[in-house]
C-alpha cells in the first residue's frame, strides 16, 4: 500500500533529507585523487552518528557500508573498499540516512579532478533528467509522466536509461510503494496526489542501457563497461510545483 505522510511527517523527513544533504556535502570536501571510497564510507558514517542520525543503507539487507559508491561502469550499488579515486573518475554516492525514525535518501555523481568531455555531459544531462522528472511530479499528474520525462531527456542527448532500477517511496521504510520508474509512458501509473514522498532517482549510461549484477551480490554495472552516472533527490508531492526535500546546494557550494 501506499502511505501519503501528514505535513508533520513531511517536515520531519525534511530533517532527514537535510542531514542526508549535508552528509554528502561532507563527502564532496573529501572526494579527490588518491582517496580510498572506504575513507569516503567512514568520513560519511562519523558525521551520520555525530548528527545524532543512523545510516540508514548499513546492514540494509546486510549492506555492509553506509555509502554505496558507484564508480565508472558502475551503476550503483557499489560497496566502498580500498580502490583509490584517480583523476577522470566518476563517482556516485548514494547515501540513506535515519533520523527520528524516518528515512532521508540522496546522491550526486563527482568528477574527480579534469574528465572527459562525455563524462561531463552525461554527469550534466543525468541531473537535468531528475529535475525534468522533479517537474512532472505534481498532483494529479501521474507516475509514468515522472519516468517519461526523465528518459525523453536523457535519450534526447543520446544516453539511456537503466530499466532494473527504479525510484520508490520513502518514508519509516527506505523503500516504500511506488515504484519510481526512470522510463514510462505519459498518463501511466499511480496518480500522484499531496502527500506522496517519492525519491526520484535517475541512473543514465552513456552507451548502453543492459546492465549486469557483480558476484558480491550487489554492484551493479553496464554490460558494455561505459560509464554510467546517477543522481537522486527525495522530493514530496504539491499542487503546483514538488517540494524538493533533500538538496544539492551544500555539495555544490563545495564544489564551485
Ligand atoms: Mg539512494
Ligand atoms: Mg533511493
Amino acid at each position: 500500500m501506499v502511505f501519503y505522510k501528514t505535513e508533520e511527517e513531511i517536515q520531519l523527513l525534511k530533517q532527514s533529507c537535510d542531514l542526508v544533504s549535508r552528509t554528502l556535502a561532507e563527502v564532496a570536501k573529501n572526494i579527490c585523487s588518491g582517496i580510498t571510497t572506504l575513507k569516503l564510507d567512514n568520513i560519511a558514517e562519523q558525521f551520520i552518528r555525530d548528527n545524532n542520525g543512523i545510516p540508514g543503507f548499513l546492514g540494509y539487507r546486510d549492506f555492509p557500508n553506509t555509502l554505496c559508491i558507484s564508480v565508472n561502469e558502475q551503476v550503483v550499488h557499489g560497496i566502498p573498499s580500498s580502490y583509490e579515486l584517480k583523476e577522470g573518475d566518476i563517482v556516485s554516492v548514494d547515501c540513506g540516512v535515519i533520523l527520528n525514525k524516518y528515512y532521508g535518501d540522496s546522491a550526486y555523481t563527482f568528477l574527480v579532478g579534469n574528465g572527459s568531455d562525455q563524462k561531463r555531459k552525461l554527469l550534466s544531462v543525468t541531473k537535468e533528467a531528475l529535475y525534468k522528472g522533479i517537474e512532472s511530479a505534481i498532483e494529479g499528474n501521474r507516475i509514468g509522466d515522472i519516468g517519461n520525462a526523465v528518459q525523453s531527456h536523457a535519450e534526447k542527448m543520446g544516453f539511456s536509461v537503466v530499466r532494473e532500477l527504479v525510484g520508490h517511496g520513502i518514508g519509516r521504510n527506505l523503500h516504500e510503494k511506488p515504484e519510481v520508474p526512470n522510463y514510462g509512458k505519459k498518463g501511466s501509473g499511480l496518480k500522484l496526489k499531496t502527500g506522496l514522498v517519492i525519491a526520484i532517482e535517475p541512473m543514465i549510461n552513456l552507451g548502453k542501457k543492459d546492465v549486469v549484477e557483480s558476484n558480491d551480490g550487489w554492484t551493479i554495472s553496464t554490460k558494455d563497461r561505459k560509464p554510467s552516472a546517477h543522481f537522486e533527490h527525495t522530493i514530496a508531492v504539491r499542487k503546483e510545483k514538488a517540494e524538493i526535500l533533500t538538496t544539492f546546494d551544500y555539495i555544490e557550494q563545495i564544489l564551485n
